[in-house]
């Protein structure tokens, strides 16, 4: 199986109103809430190409309950999660319809104590016995050391268990340190990293902070990858218009897959191109559109980039 962690797993709310506007008072015209954080996103997306996936992370109170309540419905998706004693963080998106922007409000997250660190440390340990690969994503939620990342490389190279990380920051930053097998930052998150704009040189750079391979994902310009069997980037057919959330994680969800499978990076780097474009054209974060991605496997444009590794 394939194991995703969420350290900061959410509740998401999604309001619908019909206009925007400060000071005042709205109409809610849909609401939705669904289980949220990075790696709920990636589970889900696996669990719907049919491969067996396992979730850990936290999970507390009462949104923590609706959140594995919800989770249960998600056919193929094992619930791992650990209790918490505080609550599990809600988000809120709210829609404007006029214009389609979002405003997006995100709490920090439950304060995990050293203890409730400690057990989650066992039963990840325990867990990386049956997995094939891992997948570690998203932010930090308050009292989880900076370094849990790190950490967390470290234990499943120990395992021999292949990993990949997902996150932001500082985490980032000391995670790339542990040598993680693969790293997907975004354009932001490399351009943080590596304070360069210039997506090639930056993850090159990237990839000299100990990371085994770098895939920066450029939005609508898709994929550029730095690994040790050369460098790679692969575009969409086209630009597709959206809902870019969560395109990310599809990229996650594929690469996963791929290390787990120890397929070459081409087809790698096509699945996680197809799938992430095709999770644009769903309107949540965590679908995807699945004849848009048969169509759009056979589309993907995979060009060598010579000396960029
Ligand atoms: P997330 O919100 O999930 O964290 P991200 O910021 O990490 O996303 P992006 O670089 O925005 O990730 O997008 C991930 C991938 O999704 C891109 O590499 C690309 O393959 C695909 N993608 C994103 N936007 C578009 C688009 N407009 N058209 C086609 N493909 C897209
Ligand atoms: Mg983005
Ligand atoms: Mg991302």
């Amino acid at each position: 199986m394939i194991l995703t962690v969420t350290l900061n797993t959410a509740l998401d709310f999604t309001y619908r109103v019909p206009r925007l506007t400060p000071h005042a008072s709205h109409r809610v015209t849909d609401v939705t809430e669904r289980p949220g954080g990075k790696g709920l996103n990636v589970a889900r997306v696996l669990a719907a190409l049919g491969r067996p996936v396992t979730v850990t992370g936290f999970a507390g109170g009462s949104t923590g309950a609706a959140l594995r309540a919800q989770l249960a419905e998600d056919i193929g998706v094992r619930d791992a999660l650990l209790d918490v004693a505080g609550r599990t963080r809600r988000t809120v998106a709210v829609v404007d319809e006029r214009t389609g922007d979002t405003t997006q409000l995100n709490e920090p997250g439950p304060l995990v104590s050293p203890a409730e660190w400690a057990r989650f440390l066992t039963s990840y340990e325990e867990l990386l016995t049956s997995a094939d690969a891992v997948a570690l994503c998203g932010s930090l939620p308050p009292g989880v050391p900076v370094g849990a990342y790190a950490r967390l490389i470290r234990a499943a190279r120990a395992a021999r268990v292949p990993v990949l990380l997902d996150t932001s920051g500082e985490p980032l930053r000391r995670g790339i340190a542990a040598r993680p097998d693969v790293v997907k930052p975004n354009a932001d998150e490399l351009a943080e990293l590596t304070g360069s704009h210039e997506p090639l040189r930056a993850t090159r750079d990237a990839r000299r902070r100990g990371a085994h391979a770098v895939v920066a994902s450029l939005g609508a310009d898709g994929l550029l990858a730095a690994t040790p069997d050369g460098a790679w980037q692969a575009a969409p057919p086209a630009a597709v218009r959206g809902n870019p959330t969560g395109a990310g994680d599809s990229v996650v969800a594929a690469l996963v897959a791929g290390l787990a499978e120890a397929s070459p990076w081409p087809r790698r780097l096509t699945h996680a191109v197809a799938l992430s474009a095709a999770t644009v054209l769903a309107p949540v974060a965590g679908e995807f559109d699945a004849a848009a991605y048969e169509e759009f496997l056979g589309r993907v444009a995979v060009t060598e980039r010579a000396g960029a590794a």
